[in-house]
This record gives C-alpha cells, structure tokens and sequence, in this order.
C-alpha cells in the first residue's frame, strides 16, 4: 500500500494536491476536515458539535476525528492506499493512526510537508474565504488562531515521523503543477 500524510498548515495547498494525488496514484482521499463539514452540513449531532469549535479555528477532540478514521479505513478495505489530508493534527493521532494501519498489516510509507511562508498562508486563506464562504477562512482572527494551533499542536508531528525517517519536506510555493511534481518525485515514481 502507499499511504501518505499530506502534511502542512491551513492553506497550504493540502486539499488542491491531495485531488492530484489520489488520480495518478489511485488512493482513496481521506480529509478529517472534509468528512467534518459534511457532518455540519448534513446537521448531524456531531456536526452541530463540531461547528463551534471549528469556526472558532479549534481542534476537535482526537476520539471523535480518530473514530472518523477508523470507519473510513473500514469502509475501504480493498483500497491500494489513502492520502491522509489534515491528519493526523496532534500525537495521539499520529500513534492511533499507527495502530490502526498495524493492524491492516500496513503503515505509513511517507509524511509529505507542504511548506509555505505564513504571510502566504493568511493571503490564500482569505482569497478562500471570499470565494467558498468557510466561515473559519473568513476572519483574520480565526486564521491568525489556526496557524497557532498548527505551531502548538501539530507541527511536532514533524519530529514525530522524522524519527521513523519518514518525512520530506516540499517547498510548497509555486503553479500547482510544480508542486504536484516535487510531491510526485519525493514519492518516487
Ligand atoms: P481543515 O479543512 O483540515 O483545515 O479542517 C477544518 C477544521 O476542522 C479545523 O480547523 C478543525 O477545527 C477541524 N479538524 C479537521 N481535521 C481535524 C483533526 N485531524 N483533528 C482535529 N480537528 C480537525
């Protein structure tokens, strides 16, 4: 199986890279914040749960998006692979997800980072929030909380996978394209 974590903060190209991805490799795209919205969408006890914490730009509790993962991973039992888009976002994530793939007989082949610089980031994020309405791209506040929140919490999974000498680090500025290709020639074929 090839499993990646497609690594990086708010706006960092994640979600545009991950649709690439999924084509040319044939893996099954699993975004914790995609399957999160679909929940406050569809107005679901969860949803209606989430939503506050999520407009606030705050994570979610790891039992809740952990669970999530767990029934994706169920759900696509013949799958060649999964890219795993905003998770896993804390440590304990990062150690559930690897019990989870132990236990398919797998792991995690690579953690691919997206790097761009954070004045980058706010500029993309709120260009996004004029065009899709997410209310947490709307406020410079809410994005300011989430690039924190990324430093605090999530960014130490950088360590985490370099000491399974599994990280890359890709320059993530750049057309699509190019990007799409330095994610390509770290993955190796
Ligand atoms: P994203 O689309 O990945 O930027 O996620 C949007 C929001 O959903 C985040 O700001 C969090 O509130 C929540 N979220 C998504 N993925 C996770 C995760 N792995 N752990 C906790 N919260 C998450």
């Amino acid at each position: 199986m090839l499993n990646i974590v497609l690594f990086g903060p708010p706006g960092a190209g994640k979600g545009t890279q991950s649709v690439k991805l999924i084509e040319k490799y044939n893996l099954v795209h699993l975004s914790t914040g995609d399957i999160l919205r679909a929940e406050v969408g569809a107005k679901t006890t969860l949803g209606l749960q989430a939503k506050a914490i999520m407009d606030a730009g705050n994570l979610v509790s790891d039992d809740i998006v952990i669970g999530m993962i767990e029934n994706k991973l169920d759900q696509n039992k013949n799958a060649k692979g999964f890219i795993f888009d905003g998770f896993p976002r804390t440590t304990a994530q990062a150690e559930a997800l690897d019990v989870l793939l132990n236990k398919k007989n797998s792991s995690i082949t690579k953690m691919l980072a997206l790097q761009v610089p954070d004045e980058e980031l706010i500029s993309r994020l709120l260009l996004r929030g004029k065009e899709s309405g997410r209310a947490d791209d709307a406020s410079q506040e809410v994005i300011a909380n989430r690039i924190k929140t990324y430093n605090d919490l999530t960014a130490p999974l950088i360590g985490y996978y370099r000491n399974q000498n599994k990280f890359t680090g890709i320059n993530g500025v750049g057309s699509i394209d190019e990007i799409f290709n330095r994610l390509c020639e770290a993955i190796g074929y």
